[in-house]
């Protein structure tokens, strides 16, 4: 096992929770000015390579140990719900037109489409996009239903499931993204999204907590 290295905001967030602990993420958050959303990935890499211990209800404490985990531990444990962005969502009867201005707007490579009750009923990628445009003059007139990759052919994820898990989704599907799912009786909502660049954002983080 390699000494680990963490980055400056793992370190303050040590040293936060040994001076502070059991404390909340939320207030670990407000104490460097960030939002909790930022500070997930860093706090499941402490927790993971043994840093800290988080009870729930209760907050992170220092654990004190000596990280024992090695790198493959770590990234067994590496959940969807850590690493997830937040989903840009349309509905099925927008235009292409304005679908494309919504992937500008936002700066995503991939829409999901959900009909009126918000259920995943679509994905739209770039190519999608693309493709129409390249075929079509008014695009204000198409709604993006018929062009679509539709259900139940979409391949989606959990916030529960393994980082893992979703990295062999997106590589053996050869696709961008997953919508990351919450089952209902009636279907699919999303909460999330999980592309190739969150794996890649968790594949760094790996790197500056395991010193490689
Ligand atoms: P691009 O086409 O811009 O390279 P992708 O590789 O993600 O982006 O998409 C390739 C095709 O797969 C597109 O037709 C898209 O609609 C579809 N697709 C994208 N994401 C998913 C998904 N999660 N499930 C099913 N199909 C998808």
């Amino acid at each position: 096992m390699s000494p680990i290295e963490l980055n400056k905001r793992q370190e303050e967030i040590l040293r936060i929770v040994k001076g502070n602990g059991p404390i909340t993420g939320e207030q670990i958050a407000d104490r460097l000015h960030l939002t909790r959303a930022t500070l997930r990935p860093d706090l499941a890499i402490l927790t993971m390579a043994g840093f800290l211990d988080a009870r729930p209800r209760v907050g992170y404490f220092y654990s004190g140990k000596k990280p024992g985990q090695d790198i493959s531990d770590t990234m067994n444990n590496m959940k969807v719900k850590d690493f997830q962005s937040i989903p840009v969502v349309v509905r099925e009867d927008v235009s292409v037109y304005d679908a494309i201005s919504q992937m500008f707007l936002d700066d995503v490579g991939t829409l999901f489409v959900v009909d009126k009750n918000s259920y995943l009923t679509g994905v739209l990628s770039r190519k999608d996009l693309l493709r129409t445009s390249l075929g079509s003059q008014n695009l204000g007139a198409i709604p993006v239903h018929i062009i679509m990759t539709r259900m139940p052919n979409i391949t989606f994820c959990t916030k529960n499931d393994s980082l893992i898990q979703a990295a062999h989704r997106l590589i053996n599907q050869q696709i961008d993204a997953l919508p990351v799912v919450e089952e209902q009786p009636d279907g699919f909502k999303v909460v999330g999204r999980l592309t190739k660049t969150n794996i890649t954002r968790a594949f760094l983080s790996l790197s500056e907590s395991h010193e490689l």
